[in-house]
């Protein structure tokens, strides 16, 4: 297919001077496409009509399409996108907090959502338990087709524009090998004519591109950061994930050190959990050790089964003694809701059932 022409989700305010003018129209096209969620830029009213024919011919609204969507028990939806290129994408609404009422019926605090979104089409680092590596590398996703995941699902289920949720880059793919297009979403999420969503309630999660944590520090974004660690010996992370061949966890935990964490914020320790394999309390009592003086939390995450895999879901029992060992210690540590797990909800895994029912 040929290459069709950007989206207005590409742009920043600033990018955009360069074709709109003067600045308040830009705020103006803003808070249709964010606010309103309108698909085409006839419906811009309260713009001339000549700029809504140039705008029409130079740019498309929505990069993407919804080419499936599956619910599951606990109000959390899974999405799959269609690409202008025929390629597919997953994204996850997650449903923190369903909504509560006062006894009078008056709303006592709405629906608390996290969006779970994806940066590239499949992935190059080839983690061994990961469907998403499975299918291999494909491209990256411009910023807008990773603004758009969210504006259609916000679209999708009539959240108003104003209303707050989180966003994690732990769909599919590494978004710290997409950084220039991750940084960019990330600027347009928190324009406040837009979806102003703040960087502090964005979160990366890396796979540990360890000289790419440094560049993303650098920038200062105030941005949370997410480290999938999943083990606490070289031999077996480089058996999980071959990128540990390049940056060791003792150039992660380094790097980390000195990566800028707003005060009240912790970063966050990704721990997949398989059985039998780094499921032990010798495991955590590495971890432990490995994390002194972080101000870090761990995260444990249910190793999600699916076809074809030699790795199986870890014991019940055995993630809570694990979680146990290291909050007796003093380190803050959760077990991973399986939030959508009906659903499939680890990365990957709808793409794969779409591929398999074609
Ligand atoms: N590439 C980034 C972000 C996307 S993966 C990263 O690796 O951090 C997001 C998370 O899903 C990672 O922590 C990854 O380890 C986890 N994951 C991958 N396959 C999984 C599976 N089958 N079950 C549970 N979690 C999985
Ligand atoms: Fe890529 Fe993350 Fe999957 Fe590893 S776990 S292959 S880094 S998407």
């Amino acid at each position: 297919m040929n290459s069709p022409k950007p989206s207005i989700q590409d742009f920043t305010q600033e990018e955009l001077l360069e074709y709109v003018k003067p600045a308040f129209r830009i705020k103006q096209i803003y808070n249709w496409v964010y606010h309103k969620y309108v698909d085409s830029f006839e419906e811009m009213k309260n713009l001339p009509k000549a700029m809504q024919q140039q705008l029409h011919e130079t740019f498309i609204i929505n990069p993407l399409k919804i080419a499936k969507v599956q619910k599951s028990m606990d109000g959390s939806k899974k999405y799959l996108f269609e690409l202008h290129d025929g390629h597919t994408i997953e994204a996850v609404l997650l449903l923190m907090k369903p909504k509560q009422y006062h006894e009078d019926g008056s709303i006592k605090h709405h629906e608390r959502y996290t969006v779970c979104i994806s940066s590239q089409v499949g992935c190059k680092v080839g983690c061994a338990f990961c469907l998403t590596a499975k299918g291999g590398f494909v491209r990256n996703l411009t910023a807008g087709e990773i603004v758009a995941q969210l504006l259609l699902i916000k679209k999708d289920n009539a959240i108003e524009a104003n209303r707050r949720l989180n966003i994690v880059y732990m769909g599919m793919g590494e978004p710290l090998d997409n950084l220039e297009n991750v940084v960019k979403a990330i600027q347009i999420f928190s324009t406040q004519d837009g979806m102003d969503i703040a960087p502090n309630r964005q979160t990366i999660s890396t796979s540990g591109l360890s000289s790419k944590i440094e560049k993303l520090g650098k920038l200062d974004l105030g941005i949370n950061l997410a480290i999938s660690l999943h083990a606490v010996d070289d031999a077996l992370r480089q058996k999980l994930m071959p990128i540990n061949k390049a940056y060791n966890i003792a150039s992660i935990i380094d790097v980390v050190r000195h990566f800028p964490i707003n005060s009240r914020k912790r970063v966050m320790f990704e721990y997949l959990v398989i059985k039998d394999i780094n499921d032990g309390l010798d495991a955590a009592k590495k971890l432990l050790k490995l994390l002194d003086g972080i101000k870090a939390k761990v995260n444990l995450i249910y190793f999600n089964p699916y076809e074809n895999t030699e790795f199986k879901r870890p014991n019940e029992a055995d993630m809570v003694a694990f979680q146990e060992y290291l909050t007796k210690r003093g380190l803050l540590c959760t077990i991973r809701e399986s939030k959508g797990l009906d659903i499939s909800a680890a990365c990957g895994q709808l793409r794969e059932e779409e591929k398999r029912d074609v």
